[in-house]
């Protein structure tokens, strides 16, 4: 199969395609690029971003449709042709198109499907919400794949259950410069400059298709799907230990995972009596060696400390010696 034939395949769907293998999702949009002395929009030509499988989720159920900014970077994230790639392609002439026709086209996609979208996210709510988050005692025995399933066969109202279609596409690749004639292709081969690999893709035919899936990951829990405890967004962490989501944190110009990993630093200082003890005591030594160079003890007291402290720490930090030997040590040395 040709590159651009199974690119054309997922773009008659939602410009998504799914790598399970490689625990990826595979977004294929045309990017926007906005001139301001033109006051007009271009495109250049389609673009492929690999992001970790369950960030459309993520993204999804973050996103507050209501509101045109949150509406628009989403759809420019994944696909503002997603919802209506025949118009999308018919207002760019010659791969411009003027800033008011451009909102125009985003306004009317917004007025026309932010209700849909918005059922969908509330749908997903109330799922999440029975199977993982906070199951009824009734379901409490069951795992939360088997929630899922309690509400499939007993709920007709949700539309996500509605829609799962999904393609599967086996794509067989040469690299680049394989030879033309039947020689070149087979000396190419034989001197094994020539690659050849293959790739299984699943296309979800519709939005409801792919969330429907990642939501079933979720619960199976192949996706390690969290709650961000800086800013309460969802989000997909590489491992179980990571709490903190890899985005910009409202307000700030650091990610939460930067800010989490300080607070999380000072954070366990606080708990920890011997190392806040050993911190304080630490620092005060350090302040009257400052204040007073010329005074010998002080000096040496100081670096006493910071030699043999750091050492006893290292072996309070291995394990070696008990919180209460190291708080002993540290108060016979204040
Ligand atoms: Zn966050």
């Amino acid at each position: 199969m040709e590159e651009y034939a199974y690119i054309q395949t997922i773009f008659n769907y939602i410009g998504i395609a799914v790598d399970k293998k490689n625990h990826n999702e595979i977004v294929v949009n045309y990017p926007v690029f906005y001139t301001k002395k033109n006051k007009e929009y271009s495109i250049k030509g389609y673009e492929m971003n690999t992001r970790p499988f369950g960030t459309f989720f993520a993204d999804f159920i973050n996103c507050d449709f209501t509101l045109e900014t949150d509406f628009n970077n989403f759809f420019k994230k994944y696909s503002i042709s997603l919802l209506d790639l025949e118009k999308f392609k018919r207002i760019f002439k010659n791969n411009v198109c003027s800033e008011e026709t451009y909102n125009r086209f985003v306004k009317k996609l917004m007025e026309d499907n932010f209700k849909k979208l918005l059922k969908l996210q509330e749908q997903l709510d109330m799922i999440l919400d029975y199977c993982l988050i906070n199951p009824a005692p009734k379901v409490s025995k069951l795992s939360p794949i088997e929630r899922l399933y309690v509400l499939e066969r007993t709920n007709e109202t949700f539309t996500i259950f509605n829609s799962k279609k999904i393609e599967f596409v086996n794509i067989h690749y040469f690299s680049k410069d394989a030879g033309n004639s039947e020689k070149e292709v087979i000396e190419n081969l034989i001197k094994k400059k020539t690659d050849i690999g293959s790739i299984d893709l699943l296309i979800p035919h519709s939005i409801e298709s792919i969330l429907y899936m990642q939501l079933c990951d979720i619960l199976k829990d192949d996706i390690s799907f969290k709650t961000c405890k800086n800013c309460d967004r969802y989000f997909v962490a590489e491992n179980k230990r990571i709490e903190y989501c890899n985005e910009l944190a409202p307000d700030s110009n650091k990610t939460c995972r930067e800010i989490g990993r300080k607070k999380k630093y000072y954070d366990n200082i606080k708990n920890d009596k011997a190392l806040d003890l050993y911190n304080k005591v630490y620092y005060r030594k350090a302040q009257m060696s400052i204040r007073n160079p010329d005074l010998k003890n002080y000096v040496e007291d100081y670096e006493y400390f910071k030699t043999f402290g750091k050492k006893k720490l290292e072996k309070y930090k291995s394990g070696k010696i008990t919180s209460e030997e190291f708080i002993n040590w540290i108060n016979k040395n204040i």
